[in-house]
């Protein structure tokens, strides 16, 4: 029987390897998990280099294929490091949180809990949700400047159908807001959705094709595409740092000038010059959207650890840092994400490592009521972030950069 089985494999890897089969018909010949191990075989075969490294994993496959993946072969993994606890003092998050970080940047962890260190000191960090709501922006063309301009009043007095119209394509979803943005005769509507727990791009693209084909019957204009880029997703975009998309949040915590020196070995002041002069004057200089020193490092570290879509990092790094120097020595310091895109259900919160680093967070699967546990988790990324933010800061300030990555990032 088992001769059998391994002649019915090798068979396969054979037909692939002669490209008569695809790689991604094995799976209709061995089953989508088996399809896995026979596949890695293929491309050994092919390629010559051995994936021993890549077979080894807790995955269950059975969970992601299909879901998660196609063409599975394997599972690469990343070290996971703890930082923390931090005390967040958020709407949704308060208390003391640890906080899951996989990274191969030396220095990182350890940086991120020196802030968090700092912030704990001082009481926590105080963190709150402003605005939210995932988008996508279908781009719809008209035949000319009336009809567009037509378009956009009818848009005004049929908000309440298209409402109803996405509700029926979802159970969580809502749609709160739809803008349109006219260029020439193509009219870009951004809509606006309260995905509750999921981070939502899929359930958006779904609630917003139906939202579109109603425009489109009942209006008579052409959809050009479902996504018009204004919405924007994973690219670097003003809108959504003026806007918002997904959550925009803003922490904050008030440093006292002898923690700064006993933690930071360094003077309010400084810190305060160097974020003025690295992350606002400098960034403006160079023409970057991200007014900060790392706030990506520290979103895509959690990002990858919690099963969260890391190309969302890219719009997580339009974060803001200030850092003033208080009339009673203190010294404020805040970061502003304009952009975190998050969910404790859907996507990759499901696959057994990321969700146990979101257990650890106390976030994972659905809040009660639903939205809360993507909320806090938002609001622990804030306090990550303003802890990385503080730690590197303090270091260029006491000039010891160079030194920590030294110590710790290369061996
Ligand atoms: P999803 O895994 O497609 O769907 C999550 C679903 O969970 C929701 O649609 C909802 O069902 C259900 N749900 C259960 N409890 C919920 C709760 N408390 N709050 C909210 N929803 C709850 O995840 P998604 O968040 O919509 O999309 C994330 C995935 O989209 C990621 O894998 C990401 O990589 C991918 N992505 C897709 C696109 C795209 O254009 N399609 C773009 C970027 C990323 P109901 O809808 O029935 O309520």
């Amino acid at each position: 029987m088992r001769l059998e089985h391994d002649l019915k494999n090798e068979e396969i890897i054979e037909k692939v390897a002669s490209g008569q089969l695809k790689l991604h018909a094995i799976d209709q010949q061995v089953g989508p998990v088996e399809g896995v191990a026979v596949r890695r075989e293929a491309i050994t075969r092919m390629t010559g280099i051995e994936t021993k490294s890549l077979g080894s994993f807790s995955i269950d496959a059975a969970d992601v294929v299909g879901r998660n993946i196609e063409n599975m072969i394997g599972a690469i993994q990343l070290p996971l490091g703890i930082a923390g606890p931090v005390t967040v003092r958020g709407e949704y998050a308060t208390g003391n949180f640890y906080l899951p970080l996989a990274t191969t940047e030396g220095a990182l962890v350890a940086s991120t809990n020196r802030g968090c260190s700092v912030i704990s000191t001082c009481g926590g960090a105080t963190v709150r949700i402003f605005k939210e709501g995932m988008t996508r922006a279908p781009v719809f063309s008209a035949r000319d400047v009336i009809h567009a301009r037509d378009f956009v009043d009818w848009l005004a007095g049929n908000f309440e159908v298209m409402k109803a119209k996405a509700a029926e394509t979802t159970r969580f979803g809502e749609l709160v807001d739809a803008t349109p943005y006219v260029v020439g005769t193509d009219i870009h509507l951004r809509l606006r959705f309260d995905t509750k727990d999921a981070m939502g791009m899929n359930m958006v693209t779904i609630a917003s094709e139906a939202v579109s084909n109603y425009i489109t019957e009942q209006f008579g204009i052409e959809l050009v595409s479902l996504s018009g880029n204004m919405c924007t997703d994973k690219k670097p975009s003003a809108i959504n740092n003026i806007l918002g998309r997904g959550k925009t949040v803003v922490a904050e915590v008030v440093i006292p000038e002898d923690v700064v020196g006993v933690k930071l070995k360094t003077t309010g002041r400084s810190m305060a010059e160097v974020n003025y002069k690295k992350n606002l004057l400098g960034s403006a200089l160079a023409g970057s959207m991200g007014y900060n020193a790392h706030a990506a490092n520290i979103i895509a570290a959690l990002y990858l650890a919690c099963g969260q879509d890391a190309a969302h990092v890219v719009e997580g790094s339009g974060a803001i840092t200030t850092m003033e120097m208080r009339h009673d020595g203190d010294l404020h310091c805040c970061v502003t994400i304009p952009a975190i895109q998050v969910g404790t259900v859907g996507g990759g919160t499901g696959i057994a490592t990321q969700r146990e680093c979101l257990q650890i967070l106390g976030v994972a699967g659905a809040g009660d009521p639903p939205g809360t546990n993507a909320k806090k988790l938002a609001e622990i990324i804030a306090a990550a972030v303003l802890a990385g933010e503080i730690s590197l800061i303090g270091a260029q300030s006491a000039g010891h950069l160079a030194r920590a990555h030294k110590e710790l990032g290369r061996k």
